[in-house]
């Protein structure tokens, strides 16, 4: 008899599972899996929802089904819709939740009309229905989903204010120079960018949002808001289920809990202390699990994840598009070798950081011609060349 495998979470980690493996794959929302890293294009009106559709699965995925409990002596999952589904391997590929601020007007995960998560396909359509011409929007949070948030709104027309409670924009992934380019991008396309300003409230009259309240008093008008203050591993169930959790799901390299009949992959996952939150990595343990869930067998060297150094990569699309790509620790410790160079026409900067023989971090920002060359030297993690390292930024094609 084969063995059955279940997926609860047909986003980018169990989809991808469920096209390399016959399994059965409950996902909760009512769409084909999508690409979430395009919802971006969705939102601004670029693509249509069933552009950015994900490769189909092996067997069609069971949509708008919710995991709500598993039973782990008799090896069953619970949905919402009260059917019971038995497994002989379970894979957890759950995802994140975006964090809710604690702002005054803001009880529970109940939403005052107006105001949006950027989580999902149905978040977007929703979003893109409420947005015109003129329309005020506030977004909440200035990461990458905030940035990508604001930009997509500003192309339906809106105008936009981004608030960053931080010092500057994308400050997981730039450094300061970047980060001051990309505002002057976002400035440039008609969003107000606002730094080290805490949201502190919301206004709202009947039920939908009138205005945003600041730490400072000041009152921002919003018809639209938009709340990027970043994800939390979603690990409910597994934590119900009594399995460790820490940050999220606790997986070995096997991508194993701590339950041996239950596997854990994707933004829920927890692996070596850390959670990626991130596709590639998602990608990259979907595809080793694979491996071992067709072994079943203790695996080898090769069926085994020990984690992901992969460069990230953003294009914010549109008229004006801008590339960006980052890896590392973009910010030197002392001792450090660093290497930059700008073009402040062309609003284009390339810079590594060495440490010793390694690299150890980096940024691209308007100009990735460079990014094949540094990919493959930071993925590898291999000593470099004794080549000048100037050439690390000027040797381009490799893309
Ligand atoms: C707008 C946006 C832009 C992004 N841009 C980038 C980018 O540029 N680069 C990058 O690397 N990453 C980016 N990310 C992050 C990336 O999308 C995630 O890291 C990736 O999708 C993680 O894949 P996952 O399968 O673990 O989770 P998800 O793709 O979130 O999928 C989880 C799925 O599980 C479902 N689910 C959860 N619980 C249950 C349940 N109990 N029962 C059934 N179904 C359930 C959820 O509904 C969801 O569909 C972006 C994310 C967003 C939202």
């Amino acid at each position: 008899m084969s063995t059955r495998i279940v997926v609860v979470g047909g986003g980018t980690a169990g989809a991808r599972l469920a096209q390399r493996l016959p399994v059965t794959l409950l996902g909760e929302e009512p769409h084909v899996p999508y690409n979430r890293v395009l919802l971006a294009d969705v939102l601004a009106g670029r693509y249509a929802p069933e552009v950015i559709a994900l490769p189909e699965t092996r067997e069609p995925v069971r949509l708008g089904v919710r995991a709500v409990r598993i039973d782990r002596a008799a090896r069953t999952v619970e949905c919402a819709d009260g059917s019971l589904v038995g497994y002989d391997r379970l894979v957890l590929a759950t995802g994140s939740n975006p964090v809710l601020p604690p702002l005054r007007g803001l009880r529970g995960a109940e939403l005052p009309e107006g105001v949006h998560a950027f989580r999902t396909l149905d978040d977007c359509l929703v979003l893109r229905d409420r947005v015109r011409p003129g329309v005020r929007a506030v977004v909440i949070g200035g990461g990458l989903l905030g940035v990508s948030a604001a930009r997509a709104l500003a192309a339906l027309g809106a105008e936009v204010v981004l608030t960053q409670q931080g010092e500057r924009l994308m400050e997981r992934q730039l450094d300061t120079y970047a980060s001051a380019l990309l505002r002057e991008h976002m400035e440039a396309l008609g969003v107000e960018v606002h730094t080290e300003c805490r949201v502190s409230g919301l206004r709202q009259r009947d039920g939908e949002v009138t205005a945003v309240e600041l730490a400072d008093g000041f009152v921002l008008d919003a018809q639209v808001v938009v709340l990027a203050c970043g994800v939390r591993p979603r690990v409910a169930l597994a934590r119900e289920a009594g399995l460790d959790v820490g940050t999220g799901i606790v997986v070995d390299d096997e991508l194993r809990t701590s339950d041996p009949y239950i596997h854990a992959l994707g933004d829920c996952a927890e692996h070596r202390g850390r959670v990626y939150g991130l596709a590639g990595p998602a990608l990259e343990q979907a595809d080793v699990l694979a491996e071992v869930l067709v072994r079943d067998v203790p695996a080898a060297e090769s069926s085994r994840y020990s984690g992901t150094r992969a460069l990230t990569r953003l294009t914010l699309g549109g008229a004006q598009p801008l590339d960006l790509a980052s890896f590392g620790e973009a910010t030197p410790q002392p001792g450090d070798d660093v290497v930059q160079l700008t073009d402040a026409t062309r609003s284009a900067y390339r810079k590594v950081v060495v440490r010793g023989d390694r690299l150890v971090g980096g940024v691209l920002l308007g100009d990735l011609a460079a990014v094949g060359t540094l990919a493959r030297a930071w993925e590898g993690d291999e000593a470099l060349p004794e080549a000048p390292l100037l050439h690390l930024l000027t040797h381009d094609g490799g893309s």
